[in-house]
């Protein structure tokens, strides 16, 4: 179910063109969304602001845009086709499918809140002298659930590493856990489910081959390897990056754009000799950090969720969690992966892919780290921290996105005072400046004030309004939209004021 706050997020993205439901008209495709108008312009932002500082401001990382199919070996060799799945359990009573593993982990979120309710309650009796850690290590009743938590983590971890699907139906019926739809415990087996999307391509029945939609766009990046040491001059460490479209067939399909089916990641992957690789998982991980930080939408909005059961794959591996309106989830993840994947791909392709180190004469496969981001939801990360409702001085209310003035998709609004007297041509002739250079809007029609509420609620950082004044002495207002502050400059200055508050430069200098 979605929170209150996620539900006014939802339909405010819809009402003013931030993101639709795809095939609305159709009632809706599950999981899947459009961005309108203005959702695909701060989508944009973004993935420019995360390319420049990825690409651009490294010296050492190129980028990549590979093809979305890729020849279906690629996906025996990283382990997709046998081991990209989810353990799927389904309620007889409500014929309602679940990932068994969530079932779990939302029981163990169940006694987490307890844990902190025992803590609220301490808080009130001990007032002042309330010593938190030590209320954790001694309350008897703390101590009972925190060992409990531990206990069915650790067995769910082990579980889920060894793939023991047996087990995991039994610590679903033995921890009692009911279907929140029937209410019942009438469970089947736990089964496997692959999470890839297949298609075929070919003409007739002879040549037709399946195909796999892309489940993540590092594997594109693997099979390049070759190409772009070949065709660049890249020496290790260096990294190469891409934005692209990966596709899951997601069966908890809620939380808005949180979990889709369609996504966007943004990925780089990392190349280093072995044995430095751990050191530069650390690197990563501070620098990702330090991103996402420069967006400005508070510090303690991040934190670090290190895994304790690892894939088979990576030797370390972490989440950066954002805290979204329904709790702090993953919002990128940053796993040192070994030389697993090259080394796969070099023994299903029978080609060497081996890196040549000028300095020692010796070959080896690198080792790398990666840095794998959802485009999407770090798209709601900025909208949920930027919606804002703010009761004003005079008795009225105001709807606003507080995003980031760098991102934010309307850059700037020119408002005319009035729709006569040649006011109107005035801020023609000002939009016709600056629209090269910025996304903005003319906007003639309604009351002003009707016009401000209309770009708050949009997030454009600045309004100039052209005024009767502005006839005489070739000036205008600017009104600033987080405290509604008003500035009057020479219209001359214009581009250079726009420029200095909204350039995508302020936040890549924060960042490097
Ligand atoms: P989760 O545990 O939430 O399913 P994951 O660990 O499978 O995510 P990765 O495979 O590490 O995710 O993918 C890297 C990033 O891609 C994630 O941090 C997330 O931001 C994004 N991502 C993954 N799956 C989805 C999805 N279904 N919808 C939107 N973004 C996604």
């Amino acid at each position: 179910m979605e929170n209150d706050s996620l539900k006014k997020i939802i339909s405010h993205c819809k009402a003013f063109g931030f993101v639709f439901q795809s095939s609305e008209i159709y009632d809706g495709l599950s999981a899947v969304y459009d961005y309108g108008p203005l959702g695909s312009e701060l989508k944009n932002n973004l993935k420019s602001y995360w390319w420049k500082a990825m690409v651009h401001l490294e010296q050492n990382i190129v980028g990549l845009d590979s093809a979305i199919f890729m020849d279906p070996k690629t996906w025996e060799a990283s382990g997709h086709v046998d081991a990209f799945n989810d353990p799927l359990i389904d309620n007889k009573d409500s014929k309602k499918r679940y990932r068994a593993d969530v079932l779990v982990e939302e029981y163990l979120l169940k006694i987490e809140s307890k844990i902190n309710k025992e803590i609220s309650k301490g808080k009130k009796r001990f007032g002042d002298s309330f010593d938190e850690n030590e209320f954790k290590s001694t309350n008897p009743r703390v101590l009972k659930y925190s060992k409990k938590h531990q206990e069915i983590s650790n067995r769910l971890g082990e579980m889920l590493s060894s793939n023991d699907l047996k087990g995991l139906a039994e610590l679903i019926n033995e921890l009692e856990i009911n279907d929140p739809v029937s209410g019942t415990s009438n469970w089947t087996d736990v089964k496997q489910f692959n999470l890839m999307f297949s298609t075929e391509v070919g003409s007739n029945t002879e040549n037709t081959k399946k195909l796999y939609l892309r489940p993540e766009t590092a594997q594109g990046i693997f099979v390049n390897f070759l190409n772009v040491i070949n065709s660049t001059r890249s020496k290790i460490p260096f990294g190469i990056a891409q934005i692209g479209k990966a596709f899951r067939n997601e069966i908890i399909a809620r939380q808005f754009i949180f979990r889709m089916r369609e996504f966007e990641q943004m990925e780089m992957q990392f190349f280093v000799q072995p044995g430095t690789e751990l050191e530069w998982y650390d690197k990563w991980k501070e620098q990702r950090l330090k991103w996402h930080k420069s967006l400005g939408l508070g510090n303690d909005l991040y934190r670090f969720h290190d895994h304790k059961n690892l894939a088979h794959y990576a030797n370390a591996a972490c989440d950066i969690e954002f805290k979204f309106p329904m709790g702090f989830k993953e919002l990128e993840g940053i796993h040192s992966r070994t030389d697993f994947d090259l080394i796969k791909h070099q023994e299903k392709s029978k080609k060497k892919i081996l890196y040549f180190d000028q300095k020692s004469g010796e070959s080896y496969v690198p080792y790398v780290v990666e840095t794998s981001i959802g485009l999407d939801r770090l798209f709601l990360s900025v909208l949920a921290t930027s919606y804002k409702e703010e009761a004003l001085a005079d008795g009225s209310n105001r709807t606003f996105l507080k995003i980031p003035f760098e991102i934010a998709p309307v850059k700037c609004a020119v408002l005319p005072l009035n729709a006569k007297d040649g006011l109107p041509e005035k801020a023609k002739d000002i939009f016709d400046i600056i629209r090269f250079k910025f996304n903005c809007q003319l906007d003639i029609k309604d009351s002003i004030g009707k016009r401000y509420r209309r770009q708050d609620a949009i997030g454009t950082p600045l309004c100039v309004t052209v005024d009767y004044d502005s006839l005489k002495d070739n000036s205008v207002t600017v009104r600033n939209r987080d405290d509604m502050s008003q500035e009057r400059i020479s219209i001359d200055n214009i581009i250079s004021f726009i420029d200095d508050r909204t350039s995508i430069i302020n936040l890549l200098k924060n960042f490097s």
